[in-house]
């Protein structure tokens, strides 16, 4: 039996699994992608996603890494790649090597520290892009990107052996184009993340609301959390075909999330939603 319960959504031919929950747990992975942003605790559906996107330190999604690290190593998988803010390295670093001496074993692993605008090659046509939040020191969220050659339009409609030519003669013929996939925002105050356009026009936005309740503006501010009117305001701007909502919390019942979130957003906004915890998203699922 998998060790976790996980949402299991269905974007055209994507899987986002995960499981989210504000102070306890996050983890979302989108599998064909080859990554995972955060790793709470290490659902073993999981072990196998060769890419770890950490946004930031907190232990509700940091704290499956080690764990994550050493399942691949005993199940014989190359070392797992963790891409986090530059300023966790050293504190990583150190947790790996006192795992490696209470366990006996090292884990080896492979860590690349970014900053905001910094990227990372996970496929030969597919990159993760940091991009700030504010959340905690250094805290970044992550773009997954396919890069794409687009013919110019002047050279739209040539045969075959024309285009051979042209490129032999040296001429560059395309011009390159980005097509944002994902964009997960992490833990994060209100941003106006609209005005990074590959995150505005990713197809599918991941984005926290923890708080939903008008008595909670004030806790969201402290804790450096989207509220529900701050999350309204920010997806009027966007252009996403799928938002993917996370980090809520058992305090509020699904149903209450639902019902507010049905009176904060404009019908059309409303239509592109999916909460990842809904019960409905959530069953038992194979590895990966
Ligand atoms: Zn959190
Ligand atoms: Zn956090």
């Amino acid at each position: 039996m998998p060790s976790h319960n996980l949402a299991h959504i269905q974007i055209d031919d994507l899987d986002v699994l995960g499981y989210s929950v504000a102070g306890e747990e996050t983890v979302v992975a989108l599998p064909q992608l080859d990554v995972c942003f955060d790793i709470g605790k290490a659902p073993d559906q999981l072990i196998s996603v060769p890419h770890v996107l950490l946004t930031h330190g907190h232990m509700d999604h940091s704290a499956g890494f080690a764990y994550y690290l050493s399942q691949r190593k005993f199940s014989g998988m190359a070392p797992g790649t963790i891409v986090v803010p530059a300023n966790l390295i050293k504190p990583m670093r150190t947790i790996i090597e006192a795992w490696g001496r209470l366990d006996g074993n090292r884990i080896p692993v492979e860590l690349v520290g970014v900053r905001a605008g910094d990227e990372h090659q996970i496929k030969p046509n597919l990159i993760a892009r940091a991009f700030p939040t504010k959340h905690s020191a250094g805290s970044v969220g992550f773009a997954v990107i396919e890069k794409r050659k687009k013919l110019k339009p002047e050279y739209v409609g040539l045969t075959g052996p024309q285009i051979v030519e042209l490129k032999k003669q040296g001429v560059q013929i395309d011009n390159p184009l980005e097509v944002p996939i994902v964009s997960y925002l992490g833990d994060t105050q209100y941003v106006d993340f609209s005005q990074l356009e590959y995150v505005a026009r990713s197809k599918i936005l991941i984005a926290e609301c923890t708080f939903y309740a008008d008595e909670h503006a004030s806790r969201a501010a402290a804790g450096r959390h989207m509220h529900i009117n701050e999350l309204a305001t920010l997806l009027e701007s966007m252009d996403n075909e799928h938002i993917v909502i996370t980090h809520t919390t058992q305090r509020t019942p699904m149903r209450e999330v639902h019902k507010m979130l049905k009176g904060a957003l404009r019908p059309e906004i409303y239509d592109k939603i999916i909460v990842l915890m809904d019960r409905k998203w959530r069953q038992p699922q194979r590895r990966y």
